[in-house]
């Protein structure tokens, strides 16, 4: 008998490769920040953190309880992007020493009110018009009370991943305008994944960087896929012609077929709309999906396939770039990588 585990295999000596070859387009004192939110994208934050915090120089989080939680990991600098919003979050931010967001006033208010101005990342709405100061209330609060403190000031592309985009030209413009009105100590931060690719001479003090480091950047196959999402063959049947397979019978074979069921579905993660044709790994070659995708289960066009129950199917892994079903389905591994679900067995590879 086969296991019906499902598993997502982290390899951690990927990620170490992937932040070399991303610091490599660096200049030498651009710091690298790894961006470590939402569980390390799927990742598990506390594994990877042990594995990659010689070579980060700060962590980019999201929420204060991971922020907490690296704190008891590392001594580097952790900046929490969400900002503070109670005395209680500000409390804990100083306590746990990270380096604290300000993308609005009402943020900012709380600094006041507490008298402390160390530490601060102050944001900036370039364009991106999710978060972030307006540039003139930015503008209000430097002179009022930064003029003669350090910080960095920080923004955020709507765009990075598109070079020829004219949003990344007019907000580059809006911050190094913003720049050159501000003391020379202030510390810059535009950078993310994207922005580090294809803007380079963009990067300034701080690059924050994400998606490289697990491989889902989509258009540079020097970084590879840190994890690998795979499911073993739990079935293996033939099909006449003119048969449908799975729900709504949306794929229907044109000739005599083989079909693998494997135990994996969208109660695991992978989206129900991924469409026939999309890719996966059987015994180093290629197969197609062919059937929609069930809670449990996907169906495999195995027809030309020397394959048998129990062997893996791969979705992606680092030899099945995950930008292979990201772009054939219109998604974007950002969503694949925090999709996985928890009744998928992690098993994490260490580097030593
Ligand atoms: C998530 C995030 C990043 C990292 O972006 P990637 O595209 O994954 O490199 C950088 N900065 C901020 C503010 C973010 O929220």
């Amino acid at each position: 008998m086969t296991t019906l585990n499902s598993e997502l295999l982290i390899d951690s000596k990927i990620l170490r490769e992937n932040i070399s070859y991303i610091k490599s387009k660096l200049e030498n004192q651009t710091n690298f920040m790894s961006v470590i939110k939402s569980d390390a994208y799927g990742h598990n934050l506390e594994l990877i953190i042990k594995d990659i915090d010689d070579i980060s120089d700060g962590y980019g989080v999201v929420r204060i309880e991971e922020a907490i939680k690296i704190r008891k990991l590392s001594d580097k600098k952790i900046l929490l992007m969400q900002g503070v919003y109670t005395d209680a979050d500000y409390q804990l931010a100083r306590e746990n020493n990270l380096d604290i967001v300000v993308h609005n006033n009402d943020q900012f208010s709380l600094i006041t009110k507490h008298n402390n101005f160390n530490n601060l990342w102050l944001k900036v709405n370039t364009g991106m018009n999710r978060l972030g100061l307006e540039i003139d209330e930015f503008e209000n609060i430097y002179e009022n009370f930064l003029k003669n403190i350090n910080f960095t000031l920080m923004t955020h592309l709507s765009s990075s991943n598109d070079k020829k985009s004219k949003h990344n030209a007019k907000q580059f413009r809006l911050f190094e305008e913003l720049v050159s009105k501000l003391h020379s100590n202030v510390s810059l931060s535009i950078a993310n994944t994207g922005c580090i690719m294809n803007f380079p001479d963009k990067c300034f003090d701080w690059v924050r960087c994400g998606i490289g480091i697990y491989g889902g950047y989509l258009d540079d196959e020097n970084l590879k896929t840190a994890m690998t999402l795979r499911s073993p063959i739990v079935n293996i049947r033939k099909i006449k012609a003119g048969e449908g397979v799975g729900y709504d019978a949306r794929a229907v074979s044109k000739k005599e077929m083989k079909i693998a069921s494997v135990y994996l579905g969208y109660a695991d993660g992978l989206p129900v709309t991924i469409k026939d044709g999309t890719k996966v790994l059987i015994n180093d070659e290629l197969a197609n999906v062919f059937g929609k995708v069930s809670m449990d289960l996907t169906t495999i066009d195995v027809t030309n396939l020397d394959c048998k129950v129990g062997d893996w199917c791969e979705f992606f892994s680092p030899r099945l770039s995950i930008s292979n079903i990201a772009k054939s389905n219109d998604l974007i591994s950002y969503f694949l990588m925090t999709s996985v679900k928890s009744r998928v067995k992690k098993i994490y590879k260490n580097i030593k």
